[in-house]
């Protein structure tokens, strides 16, 4: 076990289709025992990231250290890592038994007792004592995953690193494995970098997230802080699911002085304590940003103080079971909400919706970071900057 720690990595593909900067000036670090995701859409630069650490892939600049060792220099088999691949990478011809003492055998000169028994310890944790005699053609796809994990497990990794490996098992497998992993993860109590694109699976799975966007990390902190406090609107609109609903907005101080109403084409959507934002924004663009659980329709507390009310026009509304999403018009705009069940309003229904201030995101309209988010101060903001070379 140790602790892993990403200082600038930077990674530059140079090749016949020109230069291109897959991870710019990366910096995190993993403390012994944690669970961190690396989250973000297709093609921001995860699994370029988590094959540097592995040694898979070269480092152009910065350095990669696994306890107090760097081992940006050094093959992939001396920087006891294990990774986990979403093909699985099983060898067809060999048992389970084998495939996870495979690398045992070949890497160190571990004694065959010793290895079994790494293997059955193993297989047991992940509950695939039954199929070690079995190759992988006879083996579901959950059951393949387990055994891939189980040939990562026997090595007794620094660190373990995991490329989207549930992403080829169906939905409720997948959120079964999710709570395995964690739990063998906990069991482990082994560092863990795993990587996916599905914001739900790193949300619920993470102790940290890191969010990349296009080669650059966004922001690394816990999910609810991530999720309350985004650095800046990627950040925001990528996490939550529907995304949160964002326009471009004027912020204007109202009539009696204290609060600034955030103005979308002429409607008030939102209202503001002076005192959230740090800086005077009287008559200055900014971005408007409101989740869709923070629309509501008829279910907001009395007791929620700073509400700002409009009406709109019901577009559609969708049955999700334990919640439902209504889909809204108001003004040109278009705005998603998510309510309770027994919330289900019929098309062409007018409706009042109902946002409080503590719920209302502000962002700069061009650098995109945060002015305002959840809550009516600003002291949870993770003023982590983000590097851009
Ligand atoms: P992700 O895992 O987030 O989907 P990747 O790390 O695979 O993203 O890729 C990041 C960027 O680097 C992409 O634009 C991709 O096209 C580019 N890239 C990845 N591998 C190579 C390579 N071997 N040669 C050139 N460009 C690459």
């Amino acid at each position: 076990m140790a602790k892993l720690t990403l200082n600038d990595v930077t990674k530059v593909y140079d090749d016949a289709e020109g230069t291109e900067t897959a991870v710019d000036e990366a910096s995190v670090t993993v403390e012994d025992g944690e669970f961190l995701v690396l989250v973000g859409p297709s093609g921001c630069g995860k699994s370029t990231t988590l094959r540097m650490i592995a040694g898979l892939e070269t480092v152009t600049e910065g350095t990669v250290e696994i306890g107090d060792r760097e081992v940006q220099y050094l093959a992939p088999s001396e920087r006891d890592v294990a990774m986990v691949f979403q093909s699985y990478a099983l060898y067809k011809r060999m048992t389970a038994r084998q495939n996870m003492g495979y690398g045992l055998k070949h890497s160190t000169d571990m004694s065959a007792e010793e290895r079994n028994r790494r293997v059955r310890e193993s297989a047991e944790l992940l509950g695939i004592e039954e199929l070690l005699d079995d190759k992988p053609e006879a083996m579901s796809g959950g059951q393949k995953q387990r055994v891939a994990l189980g040939r990562a497990i026997v090595r007794d990794p620094d660190v373990f690193l995991l490329d989207e490996p549930l992403s080829n098992l169906d939905a409720k497998l997948r959120s079964h494995m999710r709570t395995e992993l964690q739990r063998i993860q906990s069991d482990l109590d082994v560092t863990a970098v795993y990587v996916t694109h599905d914001q739900t699976e790193a949300m619920t799975m993470a102790d940290r997230i890191a969010i990349m966007n296009d080669g650059v990390v966004q922001q690394v902190a816990p999910p609810e802080v991530a999720y309350d406090h985004p650095n800046n609107k990627f950040v925001g609109a990528f996490l939550g699911s529907p995304s949160m609903n964002t326009f471009d907005a004027v912020a204007r101080g109202d009539g009696d002085g204290d609060a600034y109403a955030i103005d979308v084409d002429g409607i008030t959507l939102g209202k503001v304590p002076r005192g959230a934002v740090e800086d005077n924004i009287d008559g200055e663009s900014v971005c408007f940003g409101i989740r869709p659980e923070d629309l509501h329709l008829d279910n907001l507390s009395d007791d929620v103080t700073d509400v700002c009310q409009f009406p709109a026009t019901v577009t559609i509304t969708e049955y999700q079971g334990n919640d439902n999403f209504v889909y809204l018009d108001v003004g040109d705009r278009s705005l998603t909400a998510r309510v309770p069940p027994g919330v289900y309003p019929d098309s062409g229904d007018e409706v009042t919706v109902r946002i409080a201030a503590e719920d209302v995101f502000l962002f700069d309209p061009e650098t995109t970071e945060s002015i305002k988010t959840r809550g009516v101060g600003n002291e949870h903001i993770d003023t982590q900057p983000i590097t851009r070379s």
